[in-house]
């Protein structure tokens, strides 16, 4: 695994993505939170776009000056890592 800041350059196409907090879902996650396996530097995401089979998808990646233990403490809910995708009820 790489880090997110090779992405940046366009230097490596494989997602550093470890954990996921999503807050939204569908067939996969649509919108939230995830850090750098790497580097742990925190990122809030939105899907922008899909074709028209939803597999290829266009996400729009925001660095945060958070981190993803900060934004879980402030949201008060406990994630189960077992799997790296936590989807936070509504
Ligand atoms: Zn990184």
């Amino acid at each position: 695994m790489e880090c997110c800041q090779l992405l940046k350059d366009g230097v490596s196409s494989a997602l550093p993505f470890e954990r996921v907090l999503a807050v939204g879902y569908y067939d996969g996650p649509t919108e939230g939170f995830s850090e750098c396996a790497m580097c742990r530097r925190c990122y809030y995401f939105k899907k922008l776009a899909w074709d028209e089979s939803q597999d290829i998808r266009i996400f729009a990646f925001t660095p945060l000056n958070l981190d993803l233990a900060e934004i879980v403490r402030k949201s008060n809910i406990q994630p189960s890592w077992e799997f790296p995708i936590f989807l936070v009820p509504n």
